[in-house]
């Protein structure tokens, strides 16, 4: 049976559990998404628009609350947990406005294929199945649900088996809000299940934001069955700093883009990629910056970096680092693993890395950064993309010809130039390599689960097509 409970992860004290769907009840949601998406089909976009709005409203007036259901399931401060919810009240709206724009027709060059009239229009394709990671377990959901059922499609909802109390919650906030029964909803069951609800024809297609083996899973089953699925992977982002940058505000910055969301997160810059004329200056700031981070209570304001999410987690991120203490490396702050309850771990920079040790290649789900030496523009490159990763990317300089190269060079789905990697609704996110594919966010996000239909018309019945080849 999977285990779905709510643990504290500050107390390590299972606060709530939850009996997985049968088969039965299981089928039950399927069939209910797929008539809810008879239902939302017909729909005009104004409609969705007002349910929409309605959904943000909500998530606004009960941001506290849904903050502390957050903070308590998985860890998050409280402060970075009501930015979320805020955050998704933002995306929300950003949706409820711009579908009508993002779902127009698109005219055509008739002319070009000899039509009078010829155009694309999008359209939804019907129940999407989306997997959800937990590290920030309203976002994600929402950068996949505002966009879907804009478009409308219905959501079936299978979130991480440790945030259940918050994705009942988003069910909840999208009914209430006016969406058909059915638009929108949670199953409770393990990752188990989601081959029997990724094979049922009524399903559509699949997005999965979190791990590499997950995506492997999800991707071969959809490919069975010959569905299309939307990657969002995991990512060892590199944080570039060349000569030119302002190493103080590149160490400040570097600081949060480490440790935001207790260092779990896709998009943090995990490997720090320091050129040697400022390497030192660098180094110095930087580690005094993480050693400066007050650990402890995520509900406590004062609070910067809280628990991991889970014990397992947090074994695993201490492995990494032991494994290249024991290889050899360096480590300028952190590393000891605390006593005590609660799945915490001190953010930690470890240097002197080779490519033996795990951390040289693998993705590090923790506050703990991989410090790295480089003497040239080239070699940053050169490790920089030297792992199997390409999500998001982060380079440090002035030198504007510099800032071009990097924008080019780096091997990744997005390039942040004097700035950490974050998400907006207004700019497509995904990655490249085992990052994954697909587009989240902005039209492209919208329009990855919609069918693109030609429409071509023609003078009359005895001239459609005249000429054309028949494919
Ligand atoms: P995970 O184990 O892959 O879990 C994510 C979701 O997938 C959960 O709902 C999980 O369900 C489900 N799942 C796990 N194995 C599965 C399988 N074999 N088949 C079907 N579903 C499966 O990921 P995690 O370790 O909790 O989350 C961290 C990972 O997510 C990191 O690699 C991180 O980089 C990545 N991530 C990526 C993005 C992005 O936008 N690219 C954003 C956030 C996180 P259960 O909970 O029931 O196991």
């Amino acid at each position: 049976m999977p285990h779905i409970a709510t643990t504290n992860p500050a107390t390590g004290q299972v606060l709530k559990t939850y009996e997985a769907m049968s088969t039965e009840q299981l089928d039950g949601a399927i069939e209910r998404a797929d008539l809810a998406y008879q239902q939302l089909r017909e729909t005009t976009v104004d409609q969705r628009a007002q349910w929409m709005n309605a959904a943000a409203d909500l998530l606004d007036a009960e941001r506290d609350e849904i903050a502390r259901i957050m903070t308590t399931e998985m860890g998050k401060t409280y402060v970075s947990a009501q930015a979320e919810v805020t955050k998704c009240a933002a995306a929300a709206r950003f949706y409820a406005d711009k579908a009508p724009a993002f779902l127009a027709d698109e005219p055509a060059d008739a002319d070009a294929v000899k039509a009078t009239r010829a155009f694309i229009r999008y359209q939804p394709i019907g129940v999407v199945l989306a997997v959800m990671p937990w590290n920030f377990p309203l976002w994600q959901v929402m950068r996949f649900a505002a966009p879907a059922l804009m478009a409308g499609n219905t959501g079936l909802l299978k979130h991480a088996s440790n945030v259940p109390q918050t994705a009942l919650l988003l069910e909840d906030v999208f009914r209430r809000a006016g969406f058909p029964e059915g638009a929108f909803t949670t199953v409770l069951v393990g990752s188990e299940a989601v081959e029997r609800i990724l094979s049922d024809p009524r399903v559509r297609a699949a997005t999965l934001t979190g791990s590499e083996p997950a995506g492997r899973s999800i991707a071969q089953i959809a490919g069975r069955e010959l569905k299309k699925t939307v990657l969002e992977l995991g990512g060892s982002d590199p944080f570039v700093v060349m000569p030119s940058a302002d190493v103080d505000r590149a160490a400040e910055v570097a600081t949060t883009a480490r440790c935001q969301n207790n260092g779990q997160s896709c998009i943090a810059a995990k490997r720090f990629i320091v050129h040697t004329d400022v390497f030192d200056a660098f180094a110095e700031k930087f580690a005094a910056n993480m050693a400066a981070l007050r650990v402890g209570d995520p509900m406590d304001p004062d609070t910067d970096v809280g628990p991991l999410a889970s014990e397992r987690g947090r074994d695993e991120v201490h492995a990494q680092v032991q494994d290249a203490v024991d290889n050899g490396a360096t480590v300028l702050c952190g590393g000891e693993l605390p006593s005590g309850d609660g799945w915490f771990y001190p953010p930690t920079v470890v240097t002197d890395l080779t490519p033996q040790m795990r951390m040289w290649s693998e993705e590090i789900f923790g506050p703990v950064a991989g410090l790295f030496r480089v003497s040239s523009y080239e070699e940053a490159i050169e490790v920089a993309n030297g792992t199997s990763f390409g999500l998001g990317s982060n380079a440090w300089t002035r030198d504007p010809a510099e800032q071009e190269r990097f924008a080019t060079d780096l091997d990744a789905g997005n390039v942040f130039i004097n700035g950490m990697t974050t998400s907006y609704p207004e700019l497509p996110f995904g990655g490249v390599k085992n990052s994954g594919y697909g587009r989240e966010l902005s039209a492209l996000g919208m329009r990855e689960f919609c069918n693109t239909k030609t429409v071509w018309v023609g003078e009359g019945a005895a001239s459609a097509g005249a000429g054309a080849h028949a494919e």
